[in-house]
């Protein structure tokens, strides 16, 4: 492994994803004979962090995992990805976060997150990753740790100078409004993110740049709304907005499409700060992960410059 400091921080989540798949789902008290069982390495942040390395960054991450097999399993799927784990704690106490995933035959899904060592990511973690940061180009923030802990990412972030890349999922019901604000050079969030992160509705274009630019009034440096097959919108200071088409592809599984999106954008940004190739390298990398199965498993390993631009 190379020595050179990362340039990416993610301070985000490790789950392991249990995905159940049934003929039907059972009634209380009820044991029924399921199709099929998949496990597969989850949670945003590890997702961001593995989008983000395939495509050669150099990624450090800050997690916590818990003292069990999923928790030893992850660290050894983070390092064979070349990610730094120097800042991922292992708590011997507390299970690996795990999202339990419930699939009918009609695909509809029911998801039980259990946060577990996730939950115990602290502000004193962040902190003490503070020298990984400043050395940083990119900080990327989800919200599947507690709202505590991305405060203090913003505000280390702030102190030491590295640009924030927060992407508000799952999506935010009780947001601290005081972290929308200056310290975020990005925010990138879904079509529902941005509508409960501003209040505002997000159905048409119009609609879409409003609520961007009620995020804009609150010092955020650009908001990039990732809109599925309908690839993506730039808004940033007073210009119309931009569009992004997304990959003409035939999806197969749209899992981790947004953390694809996530990863390859900010490869691209640290690469040489052009948001607009960053924006189609996300929109191409996330096209090529939803015509494979998986969220991880969708990401392919290959060269940036692969990705045209
Ligand atoms: P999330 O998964 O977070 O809800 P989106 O659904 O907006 O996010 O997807 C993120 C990105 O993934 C999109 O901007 C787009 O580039 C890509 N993507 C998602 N679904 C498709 C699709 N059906 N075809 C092509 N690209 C897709």
């Amino acid at each position: 492994m190379s020595q050179e400091a990362p340039s990416i921080v993610v301070v985000g989540s490790v789950n392991r994803d249990l995905v159940t798949i049934l003929e039907r789902m059972p009634a209380g008290g009820e044991t029924v004979h399921a199709r099929d069982f998949l496990q597969s390495h989850g949670g945003k942040g590890a997702n961001q962090a593995v989008a983000a390395a395939r495509l050669g960054a150099k990624v450090a991450l800050v997690a916590k995992v818990g003292g069990d097999v999923f928790g030893a399993d992850a660290l050894a799927n983070f390092r064979a990805a070349g990610i730094d784990t120097s800042h991922v704690g292992e708590l011997p106490d507390k299970p690996t976060g795990t999202a339990t995933i419930l699939v009918e035959p009609d695909g509809e899904n029911r998801i039980m997150i259990v946060a577990g060592a996730n939950g115990a990511l602290t502000p004193a973690d962040v902190e003490a990753a503070a020298d990984t940061i400043a050395k940083a180009r990119l900080v990327l923030l989800q919200l599947e740790v507690p709202m505590e802990t991305v405060a203090a990412a913003l505000a280390v972030s702030a102190r030491v100078g590295t640009p924030v890349c927060l992407n508000p999922a799952p999506a935010p019901d009780s947001l601290d409004a005081g972290l929308i604000g200056p310290a975020l050079r990005f925010v990138v969030p879904n079509r529902g993110e941005l509508a409960l992160l501003t209040g505002l509705p997000t159905e048409s274009e119009a609609d879409l740049a409003a609520a961007a630019r009620a995020l804009l009034a609150r010092g955020v440096g650009a908001v990039v709304v990732t809109l599925g097959a309908e690839g993506a919108l730039l808004v940033e200071g007073e210009g119309e907005p931009r569009r992004f088409p997304a990959a003409r592809v035939r999806a197969l599984d749209t899992t981790g499409a947004g953390d694809a999106f996530i990863g390859a954008f900010a490869a691209r940004f640290v690469h040489d700060g052009d948001v607009e190739a960053a924006i189609r390298n996300g929109a191409a990398f996330a096209g090529l992960s939803v015509t494979r199965q998986g969220a991880q498993a969708s990401y392919p390993a290959m060269a940036l410059s692969d990705l045209g631009d």
